[in-house]
Order: structure tokens, then C-alpha cells, then sequence
């Protein structure tokens, strides 16, 4: 029986993506190689439970909810995820993933939606980006900038026609709490005309920092 590492499974509001608004049951695994500096999660670089398949699909099921979010922490440093995302389709959820660019996609299932993190400068940890997770996108993933500054912003505008990135799938803008206003963020969308979606963490609107949420 294969097992993950698991940091918690909640039920909450997606609070981001294309999905925002939707009740959602999320699986936030344990451990992330990575250190962004305005890292809300970094209870889950260590804290976890070991725990089979079964274990996590019957807690997943008690929530009698149909989406499942996989997140983490980088849910994709234990490589056993990538046979739980292929039961759970099995067994028709709809799965998305969110990934901190850091590891490759390539071979996930293609019926998971990725949610694709690239970190800016302002994370402090845009070396880690992996340029060729690109072309494995599908036109319904999505990428997300969490936005620092304005020099982030002016850095991700140049970088999603660097690499073409509208063209492949939604581009997500997000404020980075506590960093970024959203309003001069919204202002500079409006008057640079870029295709992008702003979107704001609805969850931290709702419940603030609340742990679980
Ligand atoms: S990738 Fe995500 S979990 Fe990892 S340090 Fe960055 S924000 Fe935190």
C-alpha cells in the first residue's frame, strides 16, 4: 500500500485559481525545498503524518465533496503524489494541483488542472524556476505570480511575453498579503492592459490567517 507524508486534509473555500469560491477539500503534503520569504505555510516544511492511500481516501470522502485540491507546502517533492492524483481520478474527483515550479510536471495525469507558481525576485527564490515545465502546461492550467512590488510586477508583465505564457493558459496576478496593495496592483493591470487575472486570497479575506482554512 503506497503512502504520503500528510500535514492536514480540511475542508474549506478555494480561496484562489479559476476555482475561487468553490467548497473544497485540500491535502496539504509535507516538506517544500523551497524558503519564499512570505511562505504563510512553513508549518508544513516539517509537521506530518504518515498515512496509506486508503487512510487518505477515506478522510477525503467523509467530506462528501467532489473537489480536492493537492497542496502543501511542494506536494510534489514526495513522488508518490503522482499515483494518488491517478486514483483520485479513478475515482472522479476533480483534482488540481499546486506547484511551486521548483519540480517538473512532466507525466502528472492530464486530467489534474496544474496551478503553476512562479516565484519572482521578490520571493526570493526565483532561481528554482524550471523553464521547462512550460511547454507541459495545458489550456485549462494556471499560472500564478504572487506580486511583492512594483519591480515584480514589471518583472512577471516581461516575463509572461518572454515566454509567451497568456498563450498557453490563464495567468493569475496575485497581491502577496501584507506586501502588496491590491489596489495599485489593480491599477497598473488596468493601465498596462496585460492578460492577466487579478485574483486576492478570498480564504485570508474570510478567515484572516486561521490555520486549516
Ligand atoms: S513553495 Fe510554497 S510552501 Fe514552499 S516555501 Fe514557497 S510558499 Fe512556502
Amino acid at each position: 500500500m503506497y503512502s504520503l507524508i500528510i500535514n492536514e486534509i480540511f475542508y474549506s473555500i478555494q480561496g484562489e485559481s479559476l476555482s475561487s469560491g468553490l467548497p473544497t477539500v485540500f491535502i496539504r503534503l509535507t516538506g517544500c525545498p523551497l524558503r519564499c520569504q512570505y511562505c504563510d505555510t512553513a508549518y508544513a516544511f516539517n509537521e506530518g503524518t504518515k498515512k496509506d492511500f486508503n487512510q487518505i481516501i477515506n478522510e477525503v470522502k467523509s467530506f462528501n465533496c467532489n473537489n480536492i485540491t493537492i497542496t502543501g507546502g511542494e506536494p510534489l517533492s514526495q513522488k508518490n503524489i503522482i499515483k494518488l492524483l491517478t486514483l483520485l481520478h479513478e475515482l472522479s474527483f476533480n483534482v488540481s494541483i499546486e506547484t511551486s515550479n521548483a519540480i517538473s510536471i512532466k507525466g502528472l495525469d492530464v486530467r489534474t488542472v496544474i496551478v503553476l507558481d512562479i516565484k519572482t525576485p521578490g520571493s526570493k527564490e526565483e532561481s528554482k524556476n524550471l523553464i521547462d515545465n512550460y511547454r507541459y502546461l495545458k489550456p485549462n492550467d494556471q499560472i500564478k505570480f504572487v506580486i511583492c512590488n512594483l519591480s515584480d510586477y514589471e518583472w512577471a508583465k516581461a516575463y509572461i511575453y518572454k515566454y509567451d505564457l497568456y498563450r498557453i493558459c490563464t495567468v493569475l496576478f496575485s497581491p502577496s498579503h501584507d506586501e502588496m496593495n491590491i489596489k495599485t496592483l489593480a491599477e497598473n493591470i488596468l493601465k498596462d492592459n496585460i492578460p492577466v487575472r487579478l485574483q486576492t486570497q478570498l480564504h485570508k479575506v474570510i478567515w484572516s490567517n486561521e490555520r486549516g482554512r
